[in-house]
């Protein structure tokens, strides 16, 4: 049973294995960062609430996080497994997961790292654009759509996210480092953690990460 998590600094690649992962074994991809997102989007009282905190960088509290996270699980689609990407990013975040994943009877099987050294990173989200409508992620210099500004999958604008740019990217490297870098140990002590090198062509991470997913099963 794949319950599983993808952990990662900001830019390490998360959003982009999800995609494939989701695709390849059938799981619920479940991004906070998404989830949050499409809130702001439609203009909803929890987008309101959380706008400032998520365009500057910072982290949108525990106790919102996993109450949204909690709905999510209980869904019956999570029954058959499920990906969580951006969750959990705190200590109290992984405690409360855990009690989620005992209650659905869903624990979770490995915790996936996607390691990458932070001048990548910068790099990699100053200039990764992205489509509102489908959460695909391109980049104006590696990864280029067929038609400039435009979604491969979908045909909708491309769109630079709010907090990627450099200031609020420092932002959340910083709390990456001090709020969910203490993850890694947490997940290591558990016998849960694989680490992965983010810095990989795509192509060999996702040959990388699918037998090891394989393996799982
Ligand atoms: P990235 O990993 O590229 O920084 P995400 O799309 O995962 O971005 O998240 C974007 C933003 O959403 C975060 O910077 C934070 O403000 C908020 N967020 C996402 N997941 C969480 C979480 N688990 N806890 C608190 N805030 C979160
Ligand atoms: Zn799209």
């Amino acid at each position: 049973m794949l319950n599983i998590i993808l952990m990662g600094p900001p830019g390490a690649g998360k959003g982009t294995a999800a995609t494939w992962i989701r695709e390849d074994f059938h799981l619920p991809h479940i991004s906070t960062g998404d989830m949050f997102r499409e809130a702001m989007a439609s203009g909803s009282p929890l987008g309101e609430k959380i706008r400032k905190i998520v365009e500057s960088g910072g982290l949108v509290s525990d106790e919102l996080t996993c109450e949204l996270v909690k709905e999510r699980l209980s869904r019956p689609d999570c029954q058959e497994g499920y990906l969580l990407d951006g969750f959990p990013r705190t200590i109290a975040q992984a405690e409360a997961l855990k009690k989620m994943g005992e209650e659905i009877k869903r624990p979770l099987v490995a915790a996936i790292n996607l390691a990458c050294p932070a001048e990548i990173l910068v790099e990699r989200v100053t200039t990764r654009r992205v489509c509102p409508k489908c959460g695909a992620s391109y980049n104006v210099k590696t990864l280029k759509p067929k038609a400039e500004g435009i979604c491969d999958l979908c045909g909708a604008e491309l769109i630079q996210r709010k907090d990627d740019n450099e200031e609020a990217f420092r932002t959340r490297l910083e709390n990456y480092r001090k709020s969910t870098e203490p993850l890694l140990g947490y997940y290591r002590e558990a016998g849960l953690l694989h680490e992965f090198d983010g810095t990989l062509p795509m192509g060999n991470l996702k040959v990388e990460l699918s037998a090891f997913l394989r393996s799982l099963l």
